[in-house]
C-alpha cells in the first residue's frame, strides 16, 4: 500500500483536476483517517485514535507548502489545483482552518489562476470551523458512497461514532455548493457481502443527491490496489448508467473509471 512521504508533492496529471500539486497534511509515515475505506489505496487504517501531536505543525506545513509552490513557479511549472489528498483525512488536522487561510494567500500569490481543491470524507462537517475553511476553496469534494447506512458502515467502516445521517446533515450545511464523490463497487470484506449498485441503494443514494443538489457528482471505480481483496470493479457502463440517472435529477455527473 501507498503512503505520501512528503507534505507537497507532484504536480501529478490529474483525470479529474489536471495538473494538481497534492497537499498531504496528514503524518508521511502512518495513515491518520476516520475511515477505514475498504478500498482506501492507503490500505487499512491501523491506528483507528485520532493523535493530534502526530501531525506536522501548521507553520512546518507551510513552509513546504511555499517552497514547492516557488519551486513550481519558477520552473513555470503549470499547476491547476492545488489538491488536499494524501495519507488520510485532511479535515482531522487541528489546524485544518489555519491552513486553508493561509494557503488562500499563497495560492493568490503564485497562482492565482489555480484552484484549491479538498477531498474530504465529511466525517467533520459537524464543526464549524471545517464547513467555513471548505466552503472558502473552490472544490469542497466530498465523499458519500452509500445511501442506505448499513451500507456506508460496511463500505466506509468509520473509526469514530458518526452515521451516515450525521455525515449528510453536514453536507446540508453547505446548501449545494460542493462537489459529491462516490465511488461504486461491490464485493466482500469479513464475510459480510454488500454492493451499492442496488436499485435499493441506489434509490436511496439519488434521493439523497436530490434533496443536497451538488454543484457536480464524480463518479468512480477501483482504481488501485485495495486493501480487502474480495472487490469487484464496476465498469464503465454501469457507472455511465448511474451517471444519468444523476442526469436525470438535473445534476451534472461525471464519470472516471
Ligand atoms: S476516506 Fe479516503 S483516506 Fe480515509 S480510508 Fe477512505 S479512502 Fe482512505
Amino acid at each position: 500500500m501507498f503512503l505520501w512521504d512528503h507534505i507537497a508533492f507532484g504536480p501529478i496529471h490529474s483525470r479529474r483536476l489536471g495538473q494538481s500539486l497534492g497537499i498531504n497534511i496528514s503524518p508521511t509515515d502512518v495513515k491518520v483517517c476516520s475511515f477505514d475505506c475498504v478500498y482506501c489505496e492507503c490500505g487499512w487504517t491501523l491506528r483507528k485514535e485520532i493523535d493530534p501531536s502526530r501531525f506536522a505543525s501548521a507553520d512546518l506545513v507551510m513552509q513546504a507548502i511555499e517552497k514547492k509552490l516557488r519551486e513550481c513557479s519558477e520552473a513555470k511549472v503549470p499547476v491547476d489545483s492545488i489538491t488536499f489528498s494524501g495519507n488520510g483525512e485532511s479535515t482531522l488536522h487541528p489546524q485544518f482552518a489555519e491552513i486553508i487561510e493561509r494557503l488562500l494567500v499563497l495560492r493568490d500569490r503564485y497562482y492565482p489562476d489555480s484552484v484549491i481543491t479538498c477531498l474530504s470524507n465529511a466525517t467533520q462537517l459537524q464543526k464549524e470551523t471545517v464547513r467555513a475553511a471548505l466552503l472558502k476553496i473552490d472544490n469542497p469534494m466530498l465523499k458519500l458512497d452509500a445511501g442506505l447506512p448499513d451500507l456506508y458502515q460496511t463500505i466506509n467502516r468509520p473509526t469514530i461514532p458518526i452515521t451516515m445521517e450525521e455525515t449528510v446533515a453536514g453536507m446540508r450545511e453547505f446548501h449545494g455548493n460542493f462537489i459529491m464523490q462516490s465511488l461504486f463497487l461491490r464485493g466482500e470484506v469479513n464475510g459480510v457481502k454488500f454492493d451499492n449498485t442496488t436499485e435499493e441503494n441506489l434509490v436511496a443514494w439519488l434521493q439523497i443527491l436530490a434533496e443536497l443538489t451538488p454543484r457536480h457528482v464524480e463518479l468512480y471505480s477501483l482504481d488501485r490496489e485495495t486493501p480487502a481483496k474480495q472487490l469487484v470493479k464496476i465498469d464503465g457502463a454501469g457507472l455511465e448508467a448511474i451517471a444519468e440517472r444523476v442526469r436525470a435529477l438535473g445534476i451534472e455527473a461525471r464519470v472516471f473509471v
